[in-house]
């Protein structure tokens, strides 16, 4: 019998897992497809704020890998050394095991890592937010933080306690912020604090307006939201120094606090760059067929691939979901071509638009050049997601009925300890551990915000 070419897939996020789906349904008689994540479970990022929130419960975000592309070989581990010439991957499994794959033909999916800038602090006392660690942590340092400043012995205490500040007014940070506002004014209302102290949200970005990234209507929309909530929005702002007891702004005034949320962006993983081949602020740099080139066996796409945008010739594709899934598919039926099945063909897109869910009833929403604000941009924002979702959606829609109507669960689960999520990710030799205090990382160049959040 003919021996299948091997695919192998290194990442199953937005464009891995459709790059999977696609070739283990297009082109299941030509390629035996293995993939490589280190969890067994596709994340619709997106949706995570909700999660830390406490809208959604976290399993409702997650995709089984396993049981949604019954026709892959799931492979769990990460991926650290790739041998262009010798075709191979090398990788560590969750419980340091090392091994290798061979491939024929090599898609590199591999996304982002938070982008960490040289502010002294930062990488000790302040979180990420790009996993579902985070999201967890988040909303139980959060309503610690609530519960805690309850018995606060005086109203300082209490104040820094109730005070959070989320840095990188992108769609991540202002989602965060929009949320979290809901859910510490839920978590009052059921323990007023003493003092008369209410919590108090700080965003902070460098840039001018919110969203900076984004039209301006989404960016107006949120900014009003969240004044209308009480959320002080803080532009042309930055972070210079984070403290124990809370940060320095660069305008020279302190703001006592115990949380600060990192959302300044991200910059793509770290594993392209050691290819050696060239490299677009980071991005593995690919043709209009996602090949990268000079080798017509390895695709890219996603966040970790510079894609030229055939759109607006001279520039790449940005840093989103929408392209992730979209490049999914054309690099599945690129690998499907290269195998003798269908036409290849460049990776065109036409801008859907953009939703940013600001929680309760609301969301800013430019779906195909049309503005939209308010409860017809949440229902909009909502639908998108459902079926965008590739998976779960019952269970989601099921959970934001419910939130509707209960009031939201608030207790802490204490799964997930400070140590165990470190801002960089990417670097694990900067990672906190109990006993060893995180080193400050060097300053990173290259890296970009796409996300819109800037400091
Ligand atoms: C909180 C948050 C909210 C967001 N909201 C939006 C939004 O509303 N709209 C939007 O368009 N975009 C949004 N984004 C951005 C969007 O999620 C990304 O652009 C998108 O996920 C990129 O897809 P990707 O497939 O390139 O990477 P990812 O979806 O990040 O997937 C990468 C996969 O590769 C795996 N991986 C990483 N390194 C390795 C390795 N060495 N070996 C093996 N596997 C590896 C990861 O575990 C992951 O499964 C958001 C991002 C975040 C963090």
């Amino acid at each position: 019998m003919e021996r299948l070419d091997r695919v192998l897939i290194v990442g199953a996020g937005f464009a891995g897992y459709r790059a999977a789906r696609l070739l283990t349904r297009a082109a299941r008689r030509e390629a035996a497809v293995t993939l490589l994540n280190p969890t067994d479970y596709f994340l619709y990022l997106p949706l995570l704020p909700q999660v830390a929130a406490g809208i959604l419960e976290p399993r409702r975000v997650t995709v089984s890998l396993s049981g949604t592309l019954p026709r892959a070989r799931l492979v769990l581990g990460e991926a650290d050394g790739v041998d262009l010439d010798g075709r191979t991957v090398s990788y560590t499994d969750p419980e340091g095991g090392r091994g290798t794959l061979a491939y024929d033909r090599l898609v590199l999916a591999v996304g982002s890592v938070n982008k960490l800038l040289p502010v002294p602090g930062v990488a000790e006392y302040a979180h990420g937010f790009r996993g579902m660690p985070e999201a967890l942590y988040l909303r139980d340092h959060v309503t610690r933080q609530i519960e805690l400043a309850a018995a606060a012995p005086d109203a300082d205490a209490c104040r820094a306690r109730c005070t959070f500040v989320v840095v990188g007014g992108g769609y991540t940070g202002t989602e965060v912020a929009a949320q979290g506002v809901l859910l510490t004014d839920a978590l009052v209302r059921k323990r007023p604090l003493r003092h008369g102290v209410r919590p108090r949200w700080i965003l902070l970005d460098i840039a001018p307006r919110l969203l900076p990234e984004l039209d301006e209507h989404l960016s107006r929309t949120a900014h009003r939201v969240l004044r209308e909530r009480g959320v002080e929005v803080r532009t042309e702002t930055s972070v210079k120094e984070a403290t124990a007891d809370g940060v320095l702004l660069d305008d020279g005034r302190f703001v006592g606090t115990r949380t600060l949320v990192w959302c300044v962006g991200v910059r793509p993983d770290p594993l392209v760059a050691a290819l050696g081949r060239p490299l677009e602020r980071g991005r593995l740099l690919v043709d209009p067929y996602l090949t990268v080139p000079g080798h017509p066996e390895v695709f890219a796409c996603g966040d970790a691939a510079a894609v030229p945008d055939l759109e607006r010739p001279g520039e790449y594709t940005p840093m989103t979901a929408q392209h992730a899934w979209r490049q999914g598919r054309t690099a599945g039926i690129n690998v499907a071509a290269s195998l003798g099945r269908g036409e290849r063909r460049a990776y065109r897109h036409k801008d859907l638009g953009f939703t940013v869910d600001l929680g309760g009833a609301q969301a800013a929403a430019y779906p195909l050049g049309v503005p939209l604000s308010g409860p017809l941009a949440g229902a909009v924002t909502r639908g998108y997601h459902l079926a965008a979702l590739p998976g779960n959606r019952v269970r989601v829609a099921a959970d934001w009925l419910l939130d509707a109507v209960l009031p939201r669960q608030a207790v802490q689960l204490g799964l997930v300890r400070s140590w165990s999520v470190p801002l960089d990710t990417a670097s694990p030799e900067l990672a906190r551990t109990p006993d060893t205090p995180a080193k400050a990382p060097p300053p990173d160049p290259s890296s970009e915000s796409p996300d819109g959040g800037s400091t």
